[in-house]
């Protein structure tokens, strides 16, 4: 009997290496060359105007709020709305620059409920930073209408959303999102080791954005050595930047990974909906529901169950994993600030689990899962 790991990531191995292959060959491991190639493919897989390489999704996440507090000249001090069901990173990026997140409450979805969101705006409010939770779309269009009532920019961390569609448009490019960031962590969906993109709706503020990913130096290594032939190393510095930056071996994982991210997605969408039909029939069990589930990236599958610690044993009992995502982020000592002021998210994050979803598993596999769960679930 093999384990069944929550998570497990595809490497398409032969691609993979053919990519890197070539960065050892030429030379170049570092920023361009292939990083501009994942930029461009990126560009046209997504429909989005701007998108800038980086290590990971957290520096992203920092230089959205980094940027667009200088742009907009936000204060320190200043909040941005924020959700308690992510990973911590949504809500360090903005201790980073010292705002303040202040959490609302999440809907059904599992995603920023726009009702509270409006309930939590207050003078000092500056942005809304939106988790697609799991790869859904929740209810984003309304939390735009929001940010355009009140005049605040949107930040939307689409670290589960690499390939969630709706009607065939890209979320991320909706008119509306300032920025979207994305995570290519090593068990996202498409997955490298560490790496991320980030895409500015805006491109002056893209154009900002290489320059503080690297340092806030103001002319990259790659067109210094290639434009002029010989190496120029004069360049001025315009900003206290970061070293943010992706690198060559990164994106020629991605690269090769990336044709593959359609046809995964709806294997995930077809684990997702195998699941779905053993489980609603249980009324212990409770779905977290996506919306325009059809074109959802499903990185990870939830249920809300009685007993989550009963159900993760029983589960390891047989060699399977699951997992929680997440944590109310208010329980973190950084945040216990806010305890109390998102009951909703509380009380799901004590409840809900993370069922096994990836590429290696049989539909067997997934039969076997879904009946012990529904027959521990009573
Ligand atoms: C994975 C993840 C991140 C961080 O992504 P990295 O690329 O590992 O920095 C941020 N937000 C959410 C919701 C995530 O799942």
């Amino acid at each position: 009997m093999s384990t069944i790991q929550v998570l497990k990531p595809k490497f398409h191995i032969d691609e993979c290496l053919a990519q890197i292959r070539e960065c050892l060959e030429k030379g170049w491991t570092g920023s361009g060359f292939k990083t501009a190639q994942l930029e461009t493919a990126w560009k046209a897989y997504t429909g989005h105007q701007n998108a800038c390489f980086l290590n990971s999704n957290t520096a992203g996440l920092h230089l959205a709020v980094n940027i667009l507090k200088r742009r907009y000249g936000w204060q320190d001090g200043d909040e941005i709305i924020s959700t308690p069901i992510t990973f911590v990173s949504t809500n360090h990026a903005i201790l980073y620059e010292n705002l303040k997140p202040r959490f609302a409450d999440v809907d059904e979805y599992l995603c920023l409920d726009p009702v509270d969101v409006e309930k939590k705006i207050n003078e000092k409010t500056r942005a809304v930073a939106f988790v697609g939770y799991g790869g859904r779309v929740g209810q984003l269009d309304k939390i735009i209408a929001l940010c355009k009532k009140h005049n605040l920019r949107l930040i939307l961390d689409a670290a589960h959303m690499a390939g969630t569609r709706v009607n065939g448009v890209m979320p991320g490019t909706w008119d509306g999102v300032d920025v979207t960031v994305y995570s290519y962590q090593a068990v996202k969906n498409l997955p490298t080791g560490d790496s991320g993109m980030i895409c500015f709706a805006d491109p002056e503020l893209d154009a900002e954005c290489r320059k503080v990913s690297w340092m806030g130096i103001n002319k990259d290594t790659y067109a210094r050595t290639s434009s002029e032939g010989t190496y120029k190393w004069n360049y001025g510095v315009d900003y206290v930047g970061f070293k943010y930056n992706g690198n060559a071996i990164m994106a020629a994982i991605a690269l090769a990974q990336l044709p593959y991210l359609d046809e995964e997605n709806a294997r995930r969408r077809e684990i997702a909906a195998m699941y779905d039909a053993t489980f609603a029939g249980n009324p212990k069990i409770q779905i977290i529901p996506a919306p325009h589930r059809e074109e959802c990236s499903f990185h990870i599958y939830e249920i809300a169950v009685p007993d989550r610690e009963g159900l993760l044993s029983e589960l390891a009992k047989n060699d399977i994993y699951g997992g929680v995502h997440y944590r109310d982020n208010t329980e973190f000592s950084m945040y216990t600030y806010a305890q109390g002021t998102c009951p909703h998210a509380h009380e799901i994050s004590q409840h809900i689990i993370t069922m096994p979803l990836h590429m290696y598993l049989t539909d067997e596999d997934v039969a076997k899962i879904a009946g012990i769960v529904n027959s521990f679930v009573k």
